[in-house]
C-alpha cells in the first residue's frame, strides 16, 4: 500500500530534496558552504518577499518564535497575544519564561481575532513593545488578517512578530508590504524539508528594539550574533548544513514556480478541499480558513480517531486530528508544499469511504465531484 503524509507538517518531501539529503556529509567551514548560505538566504528573502536579513537557526519552528521573541522584548516588557489556537497560546507561554507581560486577546476556537480587536488593545496599552500572532492558527485552520494587524501596528513603536510556520510559501505573505517585523517559518511545513530548520526575518525596526535591548538573555538564540556572522555567510554554530543542501533544492522548486503561482494554486486547492468536505455533507471547522490546511467537524456520532485510524490503516492515508479539547472533533487536511491537487483528491475520496463504513450516510463520490468542479472552473 502506498502511503500519503497528509498532516499539516510534516509534509512530504520531493524526491530530488530527497536525493540531496542522501549525499556524504561534508565539512562545514568551507567556501562551498558559504556559497550554499549566500544562496538559500538571497532565495528565502524572495519567499519571504523581504528585503531584510533572513536568518536561519539549526532549530524546530518553535526556536525561531523563541528567538524572535527574546532577542526583542525585554523583561517585563508587554506583548499583546493575539490568541485563536495552540500555536497562538506559544507565544505566550514562550514569554512568560521569559518575564514578558502578556495582554491576551483571545479568540473563540475556529474564529479569527479581528483587527478592530487589535485596535483596541494597542489604543489600551500604548507602552507595549510587540504584537504576537498566528498568520495560519494551524490546529483549527483558521488564517488572521495579517496585512491589516501590520497596518495598525506600523503605527506604534510597537514590533508585530508572526509564526507563519504553517503558511510561508503556502498562502499569501507579504513580510515587507505588510509590516511584519519578525516572520517566523520552520522547514518541515511548505518548505518542503524534514523538520530541523528554522528562519526568522528581521525588519530594521525590529533590529533597532533589539540593538536597545541590553537585558536580552539568550546565549543560543542572539540574533545579533547571527546577523553578524551571515554578513561573512556563517552561522554561530553548526548549522544542519545537510538541511540547507535540501533546501536549495527546494527553493529552487519554489523559484520555478513563483511564489505568486503559488500562493494562486493553493488557494484553489484548499477552496477544493473545502468544497470536498462540503460536498460530502461535513463542515467545516474555520469561520476565516487557511490556504495550508483545512479543517472539517467530525459529525456527530463518529469516533474522529476511529476515522483516522482506518484512513491510515486500511488506505494509507495520514491525516491530523484535533488537539487538547478537539481530540477526536476535527480532522485536519494540510495541503502545503509537495502535496497537490491528486493527493487531497485521494483523502477526500478515503474519508468517503472509510465515514460511509461507519455508518455516516454519504454518497461515495459526492465529496471528489465537488472538490473537482472547482479545479474544473479555474481559470
Ligand atoms: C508546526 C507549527 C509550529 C511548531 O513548529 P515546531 O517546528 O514543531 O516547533 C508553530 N506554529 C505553527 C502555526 C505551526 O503550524
Amino acid at each position: 500500500m502506498k502511503s500519503r503524509l497528509l498532516t499539516p507538517g510534516p509534509s512530504p518531501v520531493p524526491e530530488e530534496t530527497l536525493l540531496e539529503l542522501a549525499r556524504p556529509v561534508p565539512y562545514h567551514r568551507t567556501s562551498e558552504m558559504r556559497q550554499l548560505l549566500a544562496e538559500v538566504t538571497q532565495d528565502l528573502q524572495y519567499v519571504f518577499q523581504t528585503k531584510s536579513p533572513v536568518l536561519t537557526l539549526t532549530s524546530s519552528g518553535t526556536g525561531g518564535m523563541e528567538a524572535a521573541l527574546v532577542n526583542c522584548v525585554p523583561p517585563r516588557g508587554k506583548v499583546i497575544c493575539l490568541i485563536a489556537g495552540r500555536f497562538g497560546e506559544r507565544w505566550r507561554n514562550i514569554g512568560k519564561v521569559y518575564g514578558a507581560e502578556a495582554i491576551s486577546i483571545t479568540a473563540p476556537q475556529g474564529q479569527a481575532v479581528s483587527p478592530e480587536q487589535l485596535a483596541q488593545a494597542l489604543a489600551q496599552h500604548p507602552d507595549a513593545v510587540a504584537v504576537s500572532c498566528t498568520l495560519s492558527e494551524t490546529s483549527t485552520g483558521v488564517a488572521h488578517d495579517v496585512a491589516a494587524f501590520g497596518k495598525l501596528v506600523a503605527k506604534t513603536p510597537a514590533v508585530l512578530l508572526v509564526d507563519a510556520i504553517s503558511a510561508l510559501a503556502a498562502m499569501e505573505c507579504r513580510t515587507d508590504d505588510w509590516y511584519i517585523d519578525a516572520c517566523v517559518t520552520g522547514s518541515q511545513k511548505a518548505l518542503m524539508l524534514p523538520p530541523g530548520l528554522a528562519f526568522v526575518s528581521v525588519s530594521p525596526k525590529a533590529w533597532d528594539l533589539i540593538d536597545r535591548n541590553p537585558e536580552r538573555r539568550t546565549f543560543y538564540f542572539d540574533l545579533k550574533k547571527a546577523r553578524k556572522d551571515l554578513e561573512q555567510n556563517e552561522t554561530p554554530y553548526t548549522p544542519a548544513h545537510t538541511l540547507l543542501m535540501g533546501l536549495r533544492v527546494s527553493l529552487k522548486k519554489i523559484r520555478a514556480e513563483g511564489i505568486e503561482n503559488i500562493w494562486k494554486r493553493q488557494a484553489r486547492t484548499a477552496a477544493a478541499a473545502r468544497a470536498g468536505f462540503r460536498g460530502m455533507g461535513l463542515e467545516l471547522f474555520a469561520a476565516r480558513p487557511a490556504d495550508s490546511v483545512t479543517v472539517a467537524k467530525v459529525p456527530d456520532g463518529i469516533d474522529g480517531s476511529a476515522l483516522l485510524g482506518k484512513l491510515e490503516k486500511q488506505y494509507g492515508l495520514k491525516l491530523a486530528g484535533g488537539q487538547d479539547n478537539l481530540k477526536g472533533k476535527i480532522i485536519r487536511l494540510g495541503h502545503m508544499g509537495y502535496i497537490d491537487q491528486f493527493d487531497v483528491l485521494a483523502a477526500l475520496a478515503g474519508v468517503e469511504l472509510v465515514l460511509k463504513e461507519m455508518g455516516y450516510p454519504v454518497e461515495p463520490g459526492k465529496g471528489v465531484a465537488a472538490a473537482q468542479q472547482v479545479w474544473a472552473e479555474a481559470k
